[in-house]
């Protein structure tokens, strides 16, 4: 069966045909691709068709699909164990390695995905100070948790609107919204509410509409208001942590919060989250604490085995320094291509992570700074390039993943499809 025909039969089983919304292709004029296997850079249809892969999942695969490592760790597990709901040493070994290197976490709790671990990590921080909001920025992603699916609401400074049906009007009001990159309106709003703020929960990063790479004061900013009025802050890493750095943003910037969320490269391909902090905080959960949070999943000896496989190659092979050097090459190969054909287009780069849009005259820092025009330039590189077997996330507002997997020769590919799409454009 082609993919359009699978798409059919999974619109009658699927709301949309699909399991996460960003894989329904849509307004890209063409029906969601079906893969049904992936080696390394590569994924390939159920056509036959092979892509190179700039997605990787939307982020775990560092070290690019089915890594022989991995692969190995994962099929000693297979003869062990796939779950026993009980205590056992793999979870250990990997919480130990994180600890171990990560010097601003003492204690951590493994989950499922990074919703999970950004939905516990409010209810410790809420628990914590006794306090109602929590404050998010316009842009940055946290998962689908009921109190993170909101955008800034028309009125009073920070007050929030829900955007996504389902959400109540009273769990949506315990949030706050700022737009990014304003330290004064930042300001304000701690000098109205700052008393009353659980956390400030921030993509130190932030990957998830578009790159938004922000200013280091910016965030130091964030982290002194905290302090001053006594509200925790959450760094949600699940994209950045293990990808820009071993310790992420967090080692990076030089900055300490007080939680930090983890999901996607942690288990190696396998679902995986995890939130961590100092011991005072990460006590106050169950059962040492009287905050509430558990999973029957949690911890699978896969995602532990793949995770700390994954953890171990990235350090042993110096993943970072190659990964980041070749994605900063690449992105100014890009610069330079766009600029030649005079297509308006530029790259936003950090670490292992790119991000094409519409050209601007200063840095994209927050969704106030988006140039229009960026879905319709978005569907005719995409649709360019799937035709010629380069896959990018499917969305003009997801970042691309490189791997460990995009050596030279596919990286040279790419830029020839490139070269060849920009030339329709
Ligand atoms: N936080 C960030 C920064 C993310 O990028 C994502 C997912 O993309 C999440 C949280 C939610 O993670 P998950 O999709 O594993 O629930």
């Amino acid at each position: 069966m082609t993919s359009a025909e699978l798409f059919e039969r999974a619109k009658k089983v699927a709301p949309g045909g699909v399991h996460s919304p960003v894989r329904s292709f849509k307004g890209l004029d063409r029906p969601p691709i079906f893969f049904k296997a992936a080696e390394g850079a590569y994924l390939e249809s159920v056509e036959g068709q092979r892509y190179i892969d700039f997605c990787q999942s939307f982020g775990p695969n560092l070290l690019g699909h089915r890594d022989p490592d991995v692969s190995a760790a994962i099929s000693e597990m297979q003869s062990k164990a796939w779950s026993f709901g009980a205590c056992e040493p793999y979870s250990l070994e990997l919480a130990e390695w994180m600890i171990q290197r990560l010097p601003f976490i003492e204690k951590l709790r493994f989950v499922n995905s990074g919703t999970e671990a950004v939905m516990s990590a409010l209810r410790v921080v809420r628990a914590a100070t006794g306090r109602r909001y929590i404050l998010k920025f316009e842009g940055c992603y946290h998962g689908h948790v009921d109190s993170m699916l909101v955008k800034a609401g028309s009125g009073l400074a920070g007050v929030a609107a829900s955007t996504s049906a389902g959400v109540s009007e009273q769990v949506a009001a315990e949030t706050l919204v700022a737009p990014l990159d304003r330290e004064d309106l930042l300001e304000e709003l701690f000098a109205e509410k700052g008393d009353q703020i659980a956390a400030v929960v921030i993509e130190p990063l932030p990957a998830n509409f578009g790159l938004l790479i922000q200013r280091k004061e910016f965030l130091q900013k964030i982290q002194t208001l905290c302090e001053k009025h006594g509200a925790k802050l959450i760094f949600d890493e699940v994209i950045s942590g293990f990808r820009v750095a071993m310790g992420g943003m967090a080692q990076v910037l030089d900055m300490n919060p007080d939680l930090v969320c983890y999901g996607k490269i942690i288990g190696g391909g396998f679902p995986v989250g995890c939130y961590a902090g100092r011991a005072e905080l990460m006590d106050l959960v169950a059962p040492s604490g009287p905050v509430y949070q558990a999973g029957t999943l949690s911890a699978s000896p896969f995602g532990m085995a793949a995770g700390l496989a994954t953890l171990k190659k990235i350090e042993s092979h110096s993943v970072h320094e190659t990964l980041n050097q070749r994605t900063e090459a690449f992105a100014k190969q890009l610069r330079t291509l766009f600029e030649a054909k005079g297509v308006g287009l530029d790259v936003a780069q950090f670490a292992s992570l790119f991000w094409i849009h519409p050209k601007t005259d200063k840095p994209l820092r927050s969704t106030a700074d988006f140039p229009a025009g960026l879905g319709e330039a978005f569907k005719t590189l995409f649709n360019g390039c799937v035709d010629r077997g380069v896959y990018l996330a499917p969305n003009g507002y997801e970042v691309s993943f490189m791997s460990l997997a995009h050596d030279q020769a596919v990286l040279d590919k790419t830029l020839e499809v490139f070269d060849q799409v920009l030339k329709g454009v």
